[in-house]
């Protein structure tokens, strides 16, 4: 090959490579696939999965990789505990439908303490779908002010109760789909939670992932969706 037309390949190929750094690697694969995100590196930086190397670009399979920092996910004092930490016992999120049209924290809290005689009402947050509160509205439960146990999903050693934080969306998802600002509402303080608690996003799940005896939160929600819009915005917390 005459050296001319050896230089403009090369030139060529060190084109694509430095193209690929830029813009970064395309995912081909499902949130059930991605790794588990990074941001544990904020807890033990050691830990810290590796960036980019230089073998990166002579791998065939794409490189799951966040395209460009995102940064952090945004801070949302109203969904702190107010004057305490955030306990330490938190380990998955589990994601609920309240099976109603209608509804709110308030009608929910009545209904779990007089039809179900508990103490308070079960879930940690609600969602709003424009009925009883504004169509998006994430409301704290006394649960969460409290950081105390959920009763909202009762598993083998009451685990997603003791360990869970309960998330319910208003309305009934056999039937109809979650209104876009619940689930965008729900992808921001899943991002929030995870970021504030250091639950990984592959530990966010659904009561009927964990409990086959109901089928909460319905065919129509969108649990991959989900898990995908908050997985490369967790991961990116590790970014230097
Ligand atoms: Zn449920």
């Amino acid at each position: 090959m005459p050296i001319r037309e050896r230089s403009t390949r090369w030139v060529l190929f060190t084109s694509m490579v430095v193209a690929s750094t830029v813009t970064g690697c395309v995912s081909l694969e499902t949130a059930e696939t991605i790794p588990p995100p990074a941001f544990y590196a904020r807890h033990n930086p050691n830990k810290r999965p590796p960036l980019s190397t230089s073998k990166s670009y002579t791998r065939k399979r794409p490189i799951i990789q966040p395209s460009r920092p995102i940064g952090p996910a945004r801070h949302h004092e109203e969904w702190l505990p107010v004057g305490r930490r955030i306990s330490p016992r938190w380990t998955t999120i589990v994601l609920h439908h309240s099976a109603t049209q209608r509804g709110g924290a308030k009608s929910f809290d009545k209904f779990h303490r007089e039809a179900r005689g508990w103490d308070e009402l079960g879930y940690h947050f609600v969602i709003g779908n424009g009925t009883d509160t504004r169509d998006g509205l994430v409301e704290v439960g006394s649960r969460w002010q409290k950081q105390k146990t959920g009763a909202h999903c009762k598993t083998a050693g009451n685990y997603h109760n003791k360990h869970g934080i309960g998330i319910c969306l208003v309305g009934d998802f056999t039937k109809s789909k979650p209104t876009p600002k619940q689930l965008a509402s729900l992808s921001e303080l899943l991002r929030f939670l995870c970021a504030e608690s250091g639950i990984s996003a592959n530990m966010i799940t659904s009561h009927g992932l964990v409990d086959p005896k109901t089928r909460c939160p319905g065919k129509h929600f969108p649990m991959l969706s989900i898990r995908k819009s908050v997985l490369p915005r967790v991961a990116t917390l590790s970014q230097p």
